[in-house]
Order: C-alpha cells, then structure tokens, then sequence
C-alpha cells in the first residue's frame, strides 16, 4: 500500500489532536481557577478563547504550555502528553529537560511581548533554534529574515526592540513564536497593551497565520476578530467552559445568561 492510500484510509480521529485538554482542574489554596476543562483543538483550527477577567484564560494556557501543573487532568500536544509519561499503564512526571523541549513545541505569544532588549530583532527571532541546537547560527538568521519578512519588519532586523513601536515588538515576538516550527502558537491577549491604531497590524499578522493553516489559540477580547478566523469560540467564566462552538452559534446566538452578558460588554 502507498503512503498515499494509507493516507487516505486513516479515519479522521485518528490523527491527533493539536491540543487535548483533558479535565483540567487548576487550584491555588482553596480558589479553584480552572475546574474542570476539558477542550480539543484539531491541527489547522483557531479557537478563540474569551472570558471575564479573573476567569482562567491565561491559567489555561500557562497550563497547556506547562508553565502550570494542573492538580488533576492532563494535556497533551501532538499526542503526546505533556510533563508525564505512561509508564506501565500509570502517568509518571518526566524531567525538566523533555518538558523544556516539549515545551519549545508549543508558541507562546504574551501580553508584554517579552522580547529579549539586548540582543538585536534577528537575534531575537534567531535565539531558539540556537539554543535549542537544531539549527547553527547562520541557518537561523536565514531563518530569522525569512520570518521577520513574513510579519513585515525586513528592515528591521538589525534594530533593538526599544526602537520599535509595540505592534512592531508583537510582530517580532510572532516571528520568534514561528522560529521553532512549533505545532501550535498559544496567544495571550496579544494586543490588549497596544494603541488602538497598532491593533490592526497585530491582528492582520495572526489573520495571515490562521488562514495558512498554522494551529492557534487565541485568549483576546477582540471579538469582531474571533468572528472573523476563528473556528470555534470557547467561552470561559468562574474557571468552566460556559459554551463553545463555531462563531455565529456561541457570539451570534449564545445559549448562556452569563455569555450573552459578557458580549453585551464587550461589544
Ligand atoms: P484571566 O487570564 O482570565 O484574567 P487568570 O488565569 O490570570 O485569569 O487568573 C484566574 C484566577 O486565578 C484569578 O483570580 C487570579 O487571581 C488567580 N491566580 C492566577 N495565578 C495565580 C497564582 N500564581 N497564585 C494565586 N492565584 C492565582
Ligand atoms: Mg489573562
């Protein structure tokens, strides 16, 4: 049989989830974050994560990215579980080192950008792939043009990121997140520290990603925008999934008090 047959007999399910959250459960002392979350992201899919402030949007994805170890639950990235290995038929923790690799598989887009402020915009973006062995500096930089012409800042390659605007410093920081190749790009309110008018170029550098097929999720408030890429909203309040679906069901004609009265804010 060829590749190509083989390809085209495997059933859907079977390839694996970009993301699987699996009953999630999140707690500080006696404040439950996250309580029970349980979400799969398909590869190619954008989902749009929205919710009140102090919901656990950001826990959410600190948690998919093991930044957080949930008390209970577990998440796993391209199939394979993150920060624990089947051992025996038992769940066992793996060491700091694989989930420090694990985790140079998943982009993390922040807030704040997080840029590196001593080293140049093409190191910034050429940084990992060094560090993390799989590619020599040279082939990094290539690498780092070829992205940093993508986000549209080719000629800013050789400026530091104090000598950017912030939509400009987003647009590095998403070039950065694409470096590793990874199989899925985790994005934290990616423009809600910018000016209004630096809003646009942000969006239209992640528009660009999720109509090529890059997997993403995106905790944003910008909900015209989450009308526009994404393939499913998940709304998210007091740390439970509230409602999820396609856009025109959960923002057009959300089923839950507790949506329709978030929407009519943030409208
Ligand atoms: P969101 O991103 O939706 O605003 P967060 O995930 O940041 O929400 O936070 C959810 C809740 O968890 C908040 O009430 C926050 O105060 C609490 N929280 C988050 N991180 C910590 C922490 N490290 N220790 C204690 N409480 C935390
Ligand atoms: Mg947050």
């Amino acid at each position: 049989m060829t590749a190509e047959t083989l390809k085209a007999d495997v059933p859907a399910e079977v390839v694996p989830a970009a993301v699987e959250v699996h009953d999630v459960h999140k707690w500080y002392g006696a404040h439950r974050v996250l309580d029970g979350v349980s979400l799969t992201v398909r590869p190619g899919e954008v989902t749009v994560i929205l919710g009140p402030s102090g919901s656990g949007k950001s826990t959410l994805l600190r948690v998919i990215n093991h930044l957080e170890k949930p008390e209970i639950g577990h998440v796993s990235v391209n199939g394979e579980p993150i920060g624990v290995r089947r051992h025996g038929g038992r769940l066992r923790e793996v060491s700091e080192r694989t989930i420090l690799s694990q985790r140079s598989r998943i982009g993390f887009v922040f807030q704040n950008f997080n840029l590196f402020p001593h080293l140049t915009v093409l190191d910034n973006v050429a940084a990992a792939p060094v560090a993390t062995g799989r590619l020599t500096k040279p082939q990094a930089q290539d690498l780092a043009r070829e992205l940093l012409g993508r986000v549209g800042l080719a000629d800013k390659a050789g400026a530091y990121p104090r000598q950017l605007s912030g939509g400009q410093q987003q647009r590095v920081a998403i070039a950065r997140a694409l470096a590793l190749r990874p199989g899925v790009i985790l994005f934290d309110e990616p423009t809600s520290a910018l000016d209004p008018e630096l809003v646009g170029e942000v969006l239209a550098v992640i528009k660009d990603l999720a109509t090529s097929g890059t997997t993403l999720v995106i905790v944003t408030h910008e909900v015209g925008f989450a009308r526009e890429v994404a393939d499913k909203v998940v709304f998210l309040d007091g740390g439970r999934i509230v409602e999820q679906g396609p856009p025109h069901e959960v923002l057009d004609k959300p089923r839950h008090e507790r949506t329709r009265d978030f929407l009519s804010k943030v409208l």
